[in-house]
């Protein structure tokens, strides 16, 4: 058993961290403020070839593994969660349905340009009806000869509507089974197709440099070849996506929580109090001290449920587990760093604000806390 990184895998590590330190941290505070997306640092991104991360070469990727994604997301997540959630949805939400399940041509046409970072997707499942309960889908497609006619809604869909954005895929009910339960199936609806349209970006809590839409569709046509994969296998495909995404989210987490770690080890040592570095005293030390332990703690977690993905074993709780022990983390780590700073972790000058205000999501998308709990009972038998 050896938790340490491989070569390859610790310079690409190196690389995000100098990259995040030196590209994101200058500008990210600014974008956040204004709510704009940072075209910028995503195109420099795509330079460094981080879109293509765990895609084969001949779609342009550079050939590397699920695992060497969450490591990229928790160096990025430890200075900004806007552009790692960016990364993490056009990844792990926009790309890979694509490459999961697509055909040769749907792989040829999109990935490519995904993959470089040159076009983003979005990955439309919940609805403003239905998040958790994604099986209650309403979102509605019809074959009319050789077109899809989609009807319905989607809501908080990331990546859906920059100036990149080249489609999204969209979970719809395409028929009713025998037994009654409803057929649903994926469906890419290129950007700009008429009947689709994109609404202004929410005024979100947090991750306010990220690009999250509400999505309508009004008598939308697509041809019928835009069909992700097999008619009828939605609900598996979309079940698929999420677990591995659980993944990168509980790597992004981690990455929020070890920033906290560093913010708050940074201004312990130089704020005084009582005629003394705060960091002398032993409640801040002890505060830092289970931060790390937590931050360390999900690491594990997730390196362990990647592991088991890798090795093509079942790693659907061990998923779950890191997710929701990894958020709940960072909710915890933003909270006490935030306590740490005094008066000033309440500025939104502090970076610890930023993680405080962008933490709570963490226990909300793809899949809430209540939900990992769900699946974790449900796998050991309940
Ligand atoms: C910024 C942002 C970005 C997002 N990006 C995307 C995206 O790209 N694509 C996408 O498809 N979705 C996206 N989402 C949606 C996100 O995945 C959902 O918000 C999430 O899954 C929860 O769904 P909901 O909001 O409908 O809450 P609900 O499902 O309505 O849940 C409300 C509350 O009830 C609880 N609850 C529900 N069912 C149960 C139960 N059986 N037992 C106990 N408690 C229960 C939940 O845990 C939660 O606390 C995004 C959301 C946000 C805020």
């Amino acid at each position: 058993m050896d938790f340490r990184l491989n070569e390859e895998h610790e310079a690409l590590r190196q690389s995000v961290r100098e990259f995040a330190r030196d590209v994101v941290a200058p500008v990210i505070a600014e974008h956040y403020e204004r709510h704009t997306f940072p075209y910028d640092v995503v195109r420099q991104m795509g330079k460094m070839g981080l879109f293509g991360l765990p895609f084969p070469e001949e779609y342009g990727g550079m050939g590397g593994d699920y695992f060497a994604l969450c490591l990229a997301l928790e160096e990025l997540a430890r200075v900004d969660s806007s552009v790692a959630i960016t990364l993490e949805a056009a990844i792990s939400l926009g790309a890979m349905p694509i490459y999961r399940f697509g055909t040769a041509e749907q792989k040829e046409r999109w990935l490519p340009k995904l993959v470089s970072g040159e076009a983003l997707a979005g990955f439309g499942l919940t609805e403003p009806g239905f998040g958790s309960d994604a099986g209650g889908t309403a979102t509605r497609a019809v074959l009319d000869g050789d077109e899809w006619v989609i009807n319905g809604s989607k809501a908080f869909i990331t990546n859906s509507g920059t100036d990149i954005t080249a489609l999204v895929t969209v979970t719809a009910v395409t028929g009713i089974r025998p037994d009654g339960s409803k057929e649903l199936s994926t469906i890419i609806v290129p950007s700009g197709t008429p009947g689709f349209t994109v609404a202004p970006g929410y005024s979100k809590v947090g991750w306010c440099a990220s690009d999250t839409h509400e999505l309508t569709f009004d008598d939308c046509r697509v041809p019928a070849a835009n069909l992700l994969g097999e008619r009828g296998r939605g609900f598996a495909q979309f079940l698929r996506i999420l677990d591995e995404g659980r993944i990168a989210i509980a790597a992004l987490a981690v990455g929020l929580a070890q920033g906290c770690v560093d913010e708050s080890i940074r201004y312990a040592t130089q704020r005084q109090a009582f005629g003394q570095p705060i960091g002398n005293y032993q409640a801040i030390q002890f505060k830092i001290a289970d931060m790390e332990l937590r931050a360390h703690t999900a690491r594990l977690a997730y390196y362990d449920a990647a592991a088991r993905m890798l090795a093509g074993e079942d790693f659907k709780r061990q998923a779950a587990m890191a997710k929701l022990y990894a958020s709940e983390s960072a909710v915890d780590n933003a909270r006490e760093a935030t306590q740490i700073h005094g008066g000033y972790g309440f500025m939104n000058e502090f970076p610890v604000a930023r993680f405080w205000r962008d933490s709570k999501i963490l226990e909300i998308g793809e899949g809430t806390s209540e939900v990992q709990r769900m699946i974790i009972a449900r796998d050991l038998g309940l």
